[in-house]
């Protein structure tokens, strides 16, 4: 998650509380499919519990994508967040310009980090070699960019409605680009309660009054990157214009080019293969959480995919501790 949102980091709180619990043992720097497999888990414990997330970032498939600055979301988080096998990751930003691909609350979070006056990030838990780097940044305008239209970004409300309180940064987005994506939405019926609120967020954006200050993040739809171009290093991103026609979402023909120096893409997560498990749809194969007829159980994005926030995953994860203790029958000793 962000550094900037530190009251949802308080959660950690709560893994304290377990922590402190007679019975509970952490055994660190222990990796799932290198260090110990699944078999040997299962042998030894009387049921076995999957949380590994959801890490693999989803790739763009165009070319270009392997070019020098052209960084998946799944790579640039852990490196602002201090994760120890990403601080090595080479990011530059001496470009004025930034696109993010994705219209989730990932892409959201990390075109925040870009576009925000470095000095808000002081006081958070930013790994220092980030703040550093951030503090030296070139980056003055930060594009995001969504395949489809802004009635089907994921992106949840709060997310969207901090955006105009940055103190250092104008956001921008189409107004016109809002009210059709409102009366595309409107035109099959009333418009659910999420979209709804997600669409007032993004109109009170566009018709917000600006600052006026040199640090820009602007929010495009209906566009599909086509291919990142650029001599070894990311110069310059191509995209497909699309329309939306008859609720289907189709390309128009006609192209837009953005010139920049960095391409983060936030388009989703997928688990990262371990031997011994079954995957489907980028997550491990499981009923209600079991996997097969095992003691062994997955929780999480490794379950469900990369969705939801961390209230949702925890009350799913009651659910499967529920039915884990409902079909435990004899202990192994
Ligand atoms: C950029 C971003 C921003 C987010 N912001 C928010 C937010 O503001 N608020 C919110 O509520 N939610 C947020 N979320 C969602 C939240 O992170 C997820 O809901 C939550 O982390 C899912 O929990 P999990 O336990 O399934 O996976 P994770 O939290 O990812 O935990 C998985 C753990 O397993 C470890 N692991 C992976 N593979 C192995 C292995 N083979 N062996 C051993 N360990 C392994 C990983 O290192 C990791 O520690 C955000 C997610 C992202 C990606």
């Amino acid at each position: 998650m962000a550094p900037d949102h530190p009251k949802i980091k308080s959660v950690s709180k709560v893994f304290e509380k377990i922590a402190s619990q007679e019975g509970f043992r952490l055994v660190g720097n222990v990796e799932l499919g290198r260090d110990i497999s699944l078999k040997e888990l299962e042998e030894m414990y009387d049921a076995v519990i999957i949380a590994t997330g959801s890490t693999v970032g989803r790739k763009l498939g165009i070319p270009g994508e392997e070019l020098a600055n052209s960084i998946s979301a799944a790579d640039f988080v852990p490196w602002y967040n201090a994760h120890p096998e990403y601080k090595n990751l080479e990011v530059d930003f001496s470009d004025q310009v930034a696109v993010v691909i994705g219209a989730g609350n990932v892409a959201i979070d990390v075109a925040r980090m870009l576009a925000l006056n470095p000095k808000e990030l002081d006081l958070t838990d930013t790994a220092q070699y980030a703040l550093d780097k951030l503090h030296n940044s070139a980056i003055r305008e930060v594009h995001l960019f969504g395949r489809r239209g802004a009635e089907h970004a994921a992106f949840t409300s709060p997310e969207l409605r901090e955006l105009p309180k940055l103190e250092y940064t104008d956001v921008f987005i189409d107004e016109g680009e809002i009210s059709a994506a409102q009366q595309r939405a409107g035109s099959a019926g009333e418009i659910p309660k999420d979209i709804k609120a997600n669409l007032e967020a993004m109109a009170a954006i566009a018709t917000a009054d600006k600052k006026g200050v040199d640090r820009k993040l602007s929010l495009h739809f209906l566009s599909t990157p086509l291919e990142i171009k650029g001599e070894g290093r990311v110069e310059e991103i191509i995209f497909s214009l699309n329309e939306v026609k008859d609720g289907q979402v189709v390309p128009t023909g006609k192209t837009k080019s953005i010139k920049c120096g960095l391409v983060i893409s936030a388009i989703g997560y997928r688990c990262l293969e371990m031997p011994g498990l079954i995957y489907e749809s980028g997550k491990i194969k499981n009923t209600d959480g079991r996997i097969g007829a095992s003691n062994t159980y997955v929780v999480g994005w490794a379950k469900r995919g990369p969705s939801g926030v961390i209230g949702t995953n925890k009350s799913d994860s009651s659910e499967v501790i529920k039915l884990l203790i409902s079909n435990l029958t004899t202990p192994k000793n």
